[in-house]
């Protein structure tokens, strides 16, 4: 039991979609796709349940999600035109 291990086991990765590569999950964007009512949440709070996905926090990789549809496909549900002037609107914002 080595300290190391722990620490290295507590940080979670998660793939950013856009660029495909492994991120902190603290330094990617999360974006879900609600199972109740099917909305698209941006940073849902921890009370939301869905399918998400992850993003890297610049528009490079939004609209490389974007391109080939990955965004829609990964969270097996179209992104309305509404949701994603709200995607995009957030990224400009941060
Ligand atoms: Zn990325």
């Amino acid at each position: 039991m080595s300290k190391q291990n722990n620490i290295t086991e507590k940080i979670s990765l998660r793939k950013c979609v856009g660029c495909q590569k492994l991120f902190e999950r603290t330094s990617l964007i999360r974006i879900m796709s609600e199972k109740s009512s099917g909305n698209i949440l941006i940073e849902p709070e921890k009370k939301h349940y869905g399918r998400s996905v992850y993003l890297c926090k610049n528009e490079y990789c939004l609209k490389n999600a974007l391109k080939k549809n990955k965004l829609s496909k990964s969270l097996k549900k179209k992104i309305s035109d509404t949701n994603l002037e709200k995607i995009k609107g957030y990224f400009k914002a941060s």
